[in-house]
């Protein structure tokens, strides 16, 4: 590769460490970065910094947030009776954009994988467990994605949760719109399968 001057080869590193970032993306971004002029650059690292220092967790639902806690769980009008659970915040803002779920979320932020070294302590079960116990929750959605660890995971959380005689529903997972039953793989046609409702 070619060398570049400190500054830049740092730049580059830095960039090169994000998620989806190669070398070449890398180097691109950081020369287009050294072209903007010094209010932009300002601007762009500004931004940064401020996302990381505002943005906390929730302490009800972990979803990540600006002000605690978020403006979903602080909103009155979403039924508290219902608890969507899922991996990832991008999945609340996923949740979201349908506009068909009024319910309030939870976050885990992770999915158990003993593969990966990642138990249920390391994800936000207990946190989820104390709300069941101080709130009137009457159904938990249980919306992770449908992996083997998804999957393991929903098992995992409705064992714990059945007991507490809380009704534990699992999202119907299927296939895509606009997917071709002949393309999808099995797990989604079984899940489909399983999924189905009468018309
Ligand atoms: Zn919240």
């Amino acid at each position: 590769m070619q060398t570049y001057s400190g500054p830049i080869s740092r730049l580059i590193e830095e960039f090169s460490k994000l998620p989806g970032i190669g070398r070449k993306t890398a180097q691109r971004l950081a020369f287009h970065v050294i072209n903007m002029n010094i209010s932009e650059v300002k601007g762009l690292s500004n931004a940064i910094l401020e996302a990381k220092q505002q943005i906390r967790y929730c302490s009800v639902c972990c979803n990540i947030t600006d002000k605690n806690p978020c403006s979903i769980c602080s909103n009155d009008n979403r039924n508290e009776e219902v608890i969507c659970v899922v991996e990832d915040p991008r999945d609340v803002a996923a949740m979201e954009r349908t506009k068909e779920f009024r319910g309030k979320y939870h976050v885990l932020h992770g999915v158990i994988s003993p593969m990966d070294g990642v138990g249920p302590d390391m994800i936000k079960i207990k946190e989820l467990i104390e709300r069941l116990n101080n709130e009137s929750v009457k159904e938990i959605i249980l919306a992770t994605n449908p992996t083997i660890e998804g999957e393991a995971t929903a098992m995992y959380l409705a064992r714990l949760i059945k007991p507490l005689g809380i009704k534990v529903t699992r999202i119907a997972h299927g296939l895509p719109v606009g997917g071709d039953l002949e393309y999808a793989d099995e797990v989604t046609i079984s899940k489909a399968l399983e999924g189905r409702r009468e018309l």
